[in-house]
């Protein structure tokens, strides 16, 4: 150790580089993080796959969250959709770069954010941005539904995509980042689907329904579309506290209940140990 002066700040890490896994796991043990809010159920709403379709797919699940909303505690991550696809689009033409292309898409979820807001303010619907972490206990004694932009703040600190310029991490990667921050109980994604299929249902009419699958399953089937990001499934693999995901269709009425009460409706990917 440094000799301890009016300079230094003695700790464990001070003499060694935080790039050495193996030093740092001697010095902390793998030990469970805290969870913070462990009674909160994470859920993301879909923007093309939901908030797009208007009042037809809104306000049916508005009134099943007003049902559900007293007996748990939920917190609504916002998708971007179809407006995020055109934002994209033309940034692409010209072509700027994953950075520019992931500030810009952060728009669409706030406006669909503030749209749910809104919808669920008889409810307790309040906005919330990504920075308020630290007001959420709050809102959820209050008994409210805060509802968050689902884009994760990477913006122009976004990582390069494996291929392409479309940004990796959009609203799946940033509600389920959430979740995993704050130790969440569960990170349901609504979607239009009844969860994950072996290819997109909406193009090949023989795709079949997959109800629990593990990650590591799924990425070495290597499928040729997702219904979810898949930097959500590489993140869950290095994850510590929301290790199981649920992807349900919002568009069934008690989809969204059964899944909060714990029903394996849709489907759940998971990590095998
Ligand atoms: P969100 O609205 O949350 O952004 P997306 O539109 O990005 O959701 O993703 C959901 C869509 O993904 C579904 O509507 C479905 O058409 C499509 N999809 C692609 N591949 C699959 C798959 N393997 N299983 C289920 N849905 C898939
Ligand atoms: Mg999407």
């Amino acid at each position: 150790m440094l000799a301890p002066s009016r300079k230094s700040i003695l700790n464990p890490l001070a003499e060694i580089s935080l790039n050495t896994p193996k030093t740092l796991e001697a010095l902390y043990p793998a030990v469970e993080p805290l969870r913070i809010l462990p009674n909160v159920n994470v859920i993301k709403i879909g923007g093309q796959s939901f908030v797009d379709r208007g009042r037809e797919a809104i306000l049916p699940l508005r009134a099943e969250i007003g049902e559900v909303c007293t007996k748990h505690q939920i917190l609504i991550g916002a998708g971007g959709g179809t407006r995020a696809r055109h934002a994209y689009s033309l940034a692409l033409d010209l072509d700027l770069p994953t950075g520019v292309l992931a500030a810009i898409g952060n728009s669409t979820s706030v406006q669909n954010a503030r749209i749910l807001q809104m919808v669920l303010a008889e409810f307790g619907g309040i906005l919330v941005m990504p920075d308020s972490f630290q007001s959420l206990p709050m809102y959820f004694r209050m008994g409210c539904i805060p509802i968050m932009p689902g884009m994760p703040p990477y913006e122009y600190w976004e990582k390069p995509p494996e291929k392409g310029r479309i940004p990796p991490n959009r609203t799946d990667s940033g509600v389920y980042l959430t979740a995993e921050c704050l130790g969440a109980k569960r990170c349901i994604f609504v979607k239009d689907e009844d969860g994950l299929y072996t290819d997109d249902p909406k193009k090949n009419a023989s795709a079949t329904q997959i109800p629990r699958i593990s990650v590591q399953e799924l990425l070495e089937r290597n499928l040729a579309d997702l219904v979810v990001e898949p930097v959500v499934l590489h993140n869950m693999l290095n994850a510590v506290n929301v290790r199981e995901i649920q992807i349900i269709n919002g568009l069934k009425h008690g989809q969204l209940t059964r899944a909060l009460e714990g029903e394996p409706v849709g489907t759940i990917i998971y990590v095998a140990d």
